[in-house]
């Protein structure tokens, strides 16, 4: 593998330093878990888009720039490096676009992509249940036959944003009597505000109220709603959870840019003499480079026609185990101060905490790592 970016990447990446330098907030904005936060999150998605940097990698018609994934990673490094905001996007742009690039129609594609873009309609992700979580197939709500389209009904959980976002995904049962729990499954959109939905937030330990609860009471989603066939909504979920968790969901960007964050801590904050303290934020660094090196190359052998496969995996559990220690490093360096401040640092280590369970459980992940890459025998379920 080639480790040195080609002119052009570097052309790009200037292209997109120059464009952050000139358009990110000078202060942060606020929490887009805040009602207030989500609008001026919402308002700096469009931003991204008037320019075409909202989704890079996204083919031009729906408001991307067709460069790729490898000048995506490119942008993400750029991207945090400018401290630019979270995005509000994210369960659309990392979850739902890649099921409809490979299982939605010409028509979804054209309707739903561009206004995901540009934060018009901004999506939450409605696959966990109360009795649903690690194994998803127990799902129970249930989508039913009617005129034109769908009924659903039942209780989703857990879903991220779902307070203020407009629309959601997610899978129902459709056929109640298959003899297995993963089939009779359909994949479908819905409108968070149509009759009969009732969206509830659940208290998080920051306070914040965008995290919610859904009850559905027969809610109509038309034909044009479901994606890939009725009864093969396992099959669309598990393109999504398996392809684009490992890789788009968490970009080395992010953590490089905080490492050196940390650094710029232990600069201001750091005891010479701490000798362990000073030996974990090189760590941090050194994580954070193997993560960037590992993504890059995991990258590379999927666009030469590989699957990303379950070496995913790897990816999740490394991001999130980092996350945690990236966080409590900066904290121990703040001393006191870490833990009374709402500082940046406190409230990114409250949500690195949730690392090891969203996006498929670290347990589940290793169960993955040990079975398909590793040969090891099935453990005990
Ligand atoms: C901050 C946050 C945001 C989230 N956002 C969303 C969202 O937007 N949309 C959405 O749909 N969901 C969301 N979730 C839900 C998340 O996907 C689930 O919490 C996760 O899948 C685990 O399910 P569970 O909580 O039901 O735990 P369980 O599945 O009940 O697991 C409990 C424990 O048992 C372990 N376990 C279970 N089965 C096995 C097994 N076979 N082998 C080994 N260990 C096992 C698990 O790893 C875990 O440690 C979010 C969760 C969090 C914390």
């Amino acid at each position: 593998m080639d480790l040195d970016h080609s002119p052009a990447d570097e052309a790009f990446r200037a292209e997109a330093r120059a464009w952050l330098a000139a358009h990110v907030p000078p202060a942060p904005l606020p929490s887009l878990e805040t009602e207030e936060g989500f609008a001026a999150h919402r308002a700096w998605e469009a931003e991204l888009a008037a320019d075409r940097w909202s989704v890079v990698s996204w083919p031009a018609e729906y408001g991307g720039r067709s460069v790729g994934l490898l000048k995506w990673l490119i942008f993400e490094e750029e991207y945090y490096a400018a401290g630019a905001p979270g995005r509000v996007s994210q369960n659309g742009i990392s979850l739902l676009a890649p099921t409809l690039f490979d299982h939605g129609t010409e028509e979804q594609r054209a309707r739903i992509l561009p206004p995901m873009a540009s934060g018009e309609v901004i999506w939450a992700q409605a696959w966990s249940e109360p009795e649903a979580g690690s194994d998803l197939a127990s799902l129970r709500s249930r989508a039913v036959r009617t005129d034109g389209g769908w009924l659903l009904s039942g209780q989703k959980t857990w879903s991220s944003r779902a307070a203020f976002a407009d629309r959601a995904f997610g899978l129902f049962r459709s056929e109640p009597d298959t003899p297995k729990p993963h089939q009779g499954l359909t994949y479908v959109m819905f409108d968070l505000r149509a009759p009969g939905v009732t969206v509830r937030p659940i208290g998080r330990l920051d306070g914040k109220p965008a995290f919610a609860e859904l009850f559905l009471d027969e809610v109509f989603v038309p034909d044009e709603d479901v994606i890939g066939e009725p009864g093969q909504g396992w099959r669309v979920a598990m393109s999504t959870a398996g392809n684009e968790r490992g890789l788009t969901l968490r970009s080395p960007g992010r953590f490089l840019a905080a490492a050196d964050r940390l650094i710029d801590l232990w600069h201001t904050h750091g005891d010479s003499t701490d000798t362990a303290l000073r030996d974990r934020v090189a760590d941090a660094m050194i994580g954070a480079r193997a993560y960037q090196l590992f993504t890059y190359a995991h990258a590379s052998r999927f666009l030469q026609g590989e699957p990303l496969g379950p070496e995913s995996s790897l990816n999740k559990v490394f991001w999130s185990e980092y996350d945690i220690a990236l966080h409590e490093t900066a904290l121990d360096l703040l001393g006191p101060e870490g833990e009374l401040a709402d500082t940046d640092w406190s409230e990114g280590y409250v949500f690195s905490l949730a690392g090891p369970v969203y996006a498929g459980t670290n347990e589940i992940q290793r169960d993955i790592i040990a079975e398909r890459l590793l040969g090891l025998p099935k453990g005990r379920r």
